[in-house]
């Protein structure tokens, strides 16, 4: 519980230099933004909700993560009330609405009519939809590139479209595919789902997995580098090792902070380091611009000449301890590079040695924090926060 209100409270962002705090809401891209939402519209229907549409007599509700559909009739629900109901039971929320028209709503992915004694479904897209998916000469591999495919293939049969519908949305699906320099074949392809509907999860590249298979089946993971791949997982075909194909080249991995995958190639980098004394197992935290192994050998020079400059060589002259090599005495903490991240990170770490008890550093460079102090004591014996 600390630990939610500590995410849901540290919610601030630097914009044109000013620092923000966001007072309300939850923070948008954060990874706990979605449960915490989907946690607070549950408690909402429980609270009041469904107490609103049962006062109101509404036939139906249905919810898909943010988006309402309520079916009512306009002789026994006024919808607006309903929809100031809502607001007044959420204050930090605005819901607004937006009524059918020309007997039609959309509702996610597709536009609900209304006809006589039936609702027939077509397939909606929002006006900023864009025709892109990964082209087909994009180096993935193909079951990455037909996962759009077989999306767009999975509405078209499942989804209960009438005849002409399904025509469209062919025409659009057939369309969306030459754009992205699918060959005629693939076109075709979707085509053939026109004529008879196959059952779901027969069709290409959807295999049913029944449970007692699934139990046997190991999975393997490689990165798709080219067709060339394929020689080599073509091998684990006669196995119950099924293989998944990643690729290197993401977003995620161009924006990410390189972490410390081993210590000897992370001495060329620069980021926090912690001195271990081989004597007592003192600690000092440091942080470098150049190199830690540059760093290193002017801890040792102070060492050697007495020169005064490193309190972790001063600590062992005083204390007649003896120095050790980079690899028993010097751990990487962070990889990063200058500003103020790194700042903190080595604070963060000076706090925690001093609150062991085991530091070099001056103690007056770390005074109580309220926040270190919650990552601490949330943090795992022998895992790195
Ligand atoms: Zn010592």
């Amino acid at each position: 519980m600390l630990l939610c209100k500590l995410v849901l409270t540290q919610n601030y962002f630097s914009f044109r230099s000013s620092t923000f705090v966001q007072k309300t809401g939850l923070a948008m891209g954060a990874a706990t933004s979605h449960i915490f939402s989907e946690i607070f519209l549950q408690y909402l229907e429980d609270t009041s909700i469904f107490t609103i549409l049962t006062q109101h007599k509404t036939v139906g509700y249905f919810r898909y993560v943010d988006d309402i559909l309520i079916a009512c009739d306009s002789t026994n629900t006024d919808s607006y009330t309903v929809l100031a109901q809502f607001n007044n039971s959420a204050p930090s929320l605005t819901f607004t609405m937006e009524m059918q028209k020309d007997d039609c709503i959309n509702f996610p992915a597709v536009s609900i009519i209304k006809q006589h004694n039936s609702l027939p479904f077509k397939i909606y897209r929002k006006p900023t939809a864009t025709d892109s998916i990964i082209t087909a000469d994009y180096n993935h591999h193909i079951d990455h590139k037909y996962s759009a495919i077989r999306s767009f293939r999975h509405r078209l049969q499942s989804y209960p479209l009438s005849d002409t519908h399904k025509h469209v949305e062919h025409d659009i699906i057939s369309h969306i595919l030459r754009a992205n320099q699918y060959s005629s074949s693939v076109v075709q392809n979707i085509r053939s789902y026109l004529v008879v509907a196959p059952p779901i999860h027969s069709t290409l590249g959807l295999t049913q997995h029944t449970a007692p298979q699934q139990a046997h089946n190991q999975y393997g993971t490689f990165t798709y580098v080219g067709k060339e791949i394929r020689h080599v997982t073509k091998i684990f075909k006669q196995t119950n090792v099924k293989i998944a194909f990643k690729t290197k080249n993401t977003i995620e991995r161009l924006l990410r902070h390189r972490k410390t995958s081993t210590q000897d190639d992370c001495f060329g980098k620069s980021g926090v380091y912690k001195l271990t004394c081989p004597d007592c197992n003192m600690t000092y935290v440091g942080q470098t611009g150049r190199s830690f192994r540059t760093r290193f050998r002017e801890h040792a020079r102070d060492f050697k000449y007495r020169t005064g400059n490193s309190k972790f060589a001063q600590h062992l002259i005083d204390q007649g301890h003896s120095f050790g090599s980079i690899d028993s005495i010097m751990e990487i903490l962070h990889v990063v590079r200058k500003g103020a991240l790194k700042d903190t990170l080595e604070r963060f770490q000076i706090y925690k040695a001093t609150s062991l008890g085991i530091q070099i550093n001056d103690r007056s460079t770390a005074g109580s924090n309220s926040l270190f102090n919650t990552v601490l004591s949330h943090v795992k014996p022998g895992r790195q926060p």
